[in-house]
């Protein structure tokens, strides 16, 4: 067991070493990650597998991208990709938080009680097991008693 935590240490710090300088993930490459991983996985059976083929094109980009060491090149790339896609991004950026947040209270809801403010709507919690408490409201300070 010391033996393999020996191997993992030099392995991991053999990796830093051999990241140092190098320009490592950004947004755009976990982009084409992603979509050359399904390029390849859906495309290997339509389209004469062309697809495919960019796909593989991509991921062997987005390899190279993680190990170049010219950064001010791949962050004007990433830039590119981050202005194009902001019109895409900004009409789904609050559906995507509230999906988030949704997740969150699911992930918690054995910690935490969740509820709204009868007064003005305001999602707020409680710890699990607190008993009868006088609860102020964050948003607008109006108090009620909760049991939680
Ligand atoms: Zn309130």
């Amino acid at each position: 067991m010391q033996k393999w935590q020996q191997i993992k240490a030099r392995l991991t710090a053999g990796l830093a070493r051999f990241m140092q300088g190098r320009y490592g993930a950004d947004e755009f490459g976990l982009f084409l990650i992603w979509t050359s991983l399904i390029l390849v996985i859906v495309g290997g059976s339509i389209l004469y597998g062309v697809p495919a083929l960019l796909g593989t094109a991509g991921w062997i980009y987005s390899l190279f991208r993680v190990l170049s060491r010219n950064k001010s090149r791949r962050l004007a790339e990433n830039r590119k990709y981050l202005e194009f896609t902001a019109k895409v991004r900004k009409p789904i950026q609050p559906h995507f938080n509230r999906f988030r947040q949704y997740v969150n209270r699911l992930r918690s809801r054995n910690k935490y009680v969740y509820f709204t403010c009868p007064k003005c709507g305001m999602k707020l919690r409680l710890p699990r097991g607190v008993g009868n408490v006088t609860v102020t409201c964050k948003s607008c300070g109006s108090k009620f008693e909760k049991k939680a």
